[in-house]
């Protein structure tokens, strides 16, 4: 059976993800999701980057972040980049929004301050390799539980979690030409 990927399409950079799913693996059926219908017909789903406010207002809207905690529980591997890991994250510093809590981690937003809006460099991830980090507004992890492996840090700041079959990265590998972390998240 043909394996389906869903990748959250309510704002962001979704169809960036799709094209790398899609560049990834041609086998690979990539799906916009928006509503829990949806979500119900993929196995494994990606949170992209954008404005994790406006996206954690409207997946409650729609009842999507439910259904997402729920498949969650039920063992679906979930990947954040940017704005999907703030999601995914139980703290969010010094904010009350919205968010899924599924990685044991404290977020700070827009962390690498207000002149450094983006950048591109080196990341090195644990079981990959070297990788170019796109960082456009991104967060960082200043927290995290025992459960929690860090996957990658940039200079002393941890870019890259994993716990379980989630990851969360603070970096957007979608933007590269790179497809390793693609493949990798499909091998999940
Ligand atoms: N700064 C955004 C936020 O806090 C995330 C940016 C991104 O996803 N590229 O929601």
């Amino acid at each position: 059976m043909q394996r389906k990927v869903g990748v959250v399409a309510v704002q962001g950079d979704y169809a960036m993800h799709i094209a790398a799913l899609r560049g990834a693996d041609s086998g690979v059926d990539a799906l916009e999701v928006r509503t829990p219908e949806e979500l119900a017909t993929v196995d494994q789903l990606i949170i992209p980057g954008g404005e994790s406010s406006t996206v954690g207002l409207l997946m409650q809207r729609f009842g999507l972040g439910e259904a997402i905690v729920a498949r969650a529980s039920e063992g679906m591997p979930i990947w954040g980049t940017c704005m999907g890991m703030i999601l995914m994250a139980r703290e969010v510093e010094g904010r009350d929004q919205y968010r899924l809590g599924l990685l044991d981690i404290t977020v700070r937003r827009n962390a690498f301050g207000a002149q450094v809006h983006s950048f591109e460099d080196t990341v090195s991830v644990a079981g990959f390799g070297e990788t170019l980090g796109v960082f456009i507004r991104a967060p960082i992890v200043t927290q995290h539980g025992s459960a929690v492996e860090v996957l990658a840090t940039y200079g002393e700041q941890i870019v890259a979690v994993r716990e379980g079959n989630r990851i969360g990265t603070s970096f957007h590998p979608e933007l590269t030409d790179d497809p390793r972390m693609h493949t990798w998240f499909l091998s999940l």
